[in-house]
């Protein structure tokens, strides 16, 4: 039995193939950096927004410096 890998779209071994669904580990190590950067990347949005939010409201980095 052969499956198609998702990252690559080769044909691989599916029997005894420990990076299924895909056909090696690069490509599986491929598709968790770009599912870890995806999720990485909302928090990160964010922030960004915020910050140029409170640039304009005041001088940056005053509202962490502050206590
Ligand atoms: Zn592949």
């Amino acid at each position: 039995m052969t499956a198609k890998c998702p990252m690559c779209g080769k044909t691989a071994k599916w029997e005894g193939n420990v990076f299924r669904p895909f056909c090696s580990e690069r490509c599986k190590l491929l598709d968790l950096e770009g599912w870890f950067s995806e999720r990485y990347r909302i928090p990160k949005a964010e922030e960004d927004e915020s910050d140029e939010t409170a640039r304009e409201n005041g001088p940056p980095a005053s509202d962490q410096e502050k206590t």
